[in-house]
């Protein structure tokens, strides 16, 4: 493959129904994600992080809203597609390493049979697989069996997988969790860096505040929508499709919800004053 492509999504919504009611995981995603763009996708617990990974990964259908790869709708593709997609434009690597590997093959035979996957759907030009090792930093341990592995080299098999094919987009859920700081920064420098080399998009979800600083882009979910940006580490927030402007947590600790605010406009400044705590209010 080759370089990377734009990943957008607008109105996502997904519901997922269990014990008979249904569950908004989320409700209503507008995000644009340049092509070659890395972004890390932040957000508490439960907020819909993995749930937008899989969509965008076509690992899961949304239940509305749009999502566009490229010049392609993906969430208007059909299954059969959406598995060719899967097995050469866009790598998913699920939470966990070894759910991403094949557990009786070694290093070397998980690359392989990632790109033998793709050659079966028309791949052609793809790397040699010493190449892709080499990448990743993993060629010393192409034969080790995956269960002599230490965790971040099992989590550096798993990102040769998912790049064997030189994916267009790579989105990765939470790969340096669990890892100590040495194996989290070669997990972490190894996707910057297939991102610089090969001009990859990726979308990379963490909690970790030292790998979102590390991160030129961020974006923040919050129940279901986007609750932030930030750039290299610092904080804003984005007008949403529908006008609204999610607060950051620690304003809305300040603002609860209900308070009244004004907004004032002085210059290029926008000030909000919340209505009981102006200057010279009575209260
Ligand atoms: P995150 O990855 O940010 O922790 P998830 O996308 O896993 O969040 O989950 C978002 C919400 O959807 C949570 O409320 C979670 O409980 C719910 N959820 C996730 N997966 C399922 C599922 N398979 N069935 C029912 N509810 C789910
Ligand atoms: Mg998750």
């Amino acid at each position: 493959m080759s370089r990377g492509l734009p990943l957008s999504t607008r109105g996502l919504v997904h519901l997922y129904h269990s014990d008979g009611h249904d569950v908004a995981a989320l409700s209503g995603v507008d995000l644009h994600v340049a092509a070659g763009e890395l972004v890390g996708l932040l957000g508490p617990s439960g907020a819909g992080k993995s749930t937008l990974l899989n969509l965008l990964g076509g690992l899961l259908r949304p239940s509305a809203g749009r999502i566009f790869l490229g010049d392609v709708e993906l969430s208007k593709v059909a299954d059969r597609d959406v598995d060719r997609l899967r097995s050469r434009t866009i790598s998913l690597m699920l939470q966990g390493a070894a759910r991403n590997l094949l557990p009786y093959f070694g290093v070397r035979e998980n690359v392989a049979y990632a790109q033998l996957v793709a050659r079966a759907s028309g791949a052609t030009d793809l790397p040699e697989v010493a190449q892709v090792l080499e990448t990743v930093g993993m060629l010393a341990r192409a034969d080790a069996p995956l269960g002599s592995l230490t965790p971040g080299q099992l989590q550096l098999a798993a990102v040769a997988a998912a790049v064997a094919t030189e994916p267009a987009v790579l989105l990765a859920d939470e790969p340096t969790s669990q890892l100590d700081h040495r194996a989290r920064d070669a997990v972490l420098d190894t996707i910057a860096r297939i991102n610089r080399e090969l001009g990859t998009t990726v979308l990379i979800v963490t909690h970790d505040p030292e790998v979102a600083s590390r991160l030129p882009r961020t974006v923040t979910i919050r129940d279901g929508r986007i609750g932030g940006e930030g750039r290299s580490g610092e904080e804003y927030a984005v007008v949403t499709a529908d006008g609204f402007l999610p607060l950051p947590g620690h304003v809305l600790d300040d603002l609860p919800p209900g308070t009244l605010v004004r907004l004032e406009r002085d210059d290029e400044v926008y000030r909000v004053l919340p209505v009981d705590r102006r200057p010279g209010t009575a209260r």
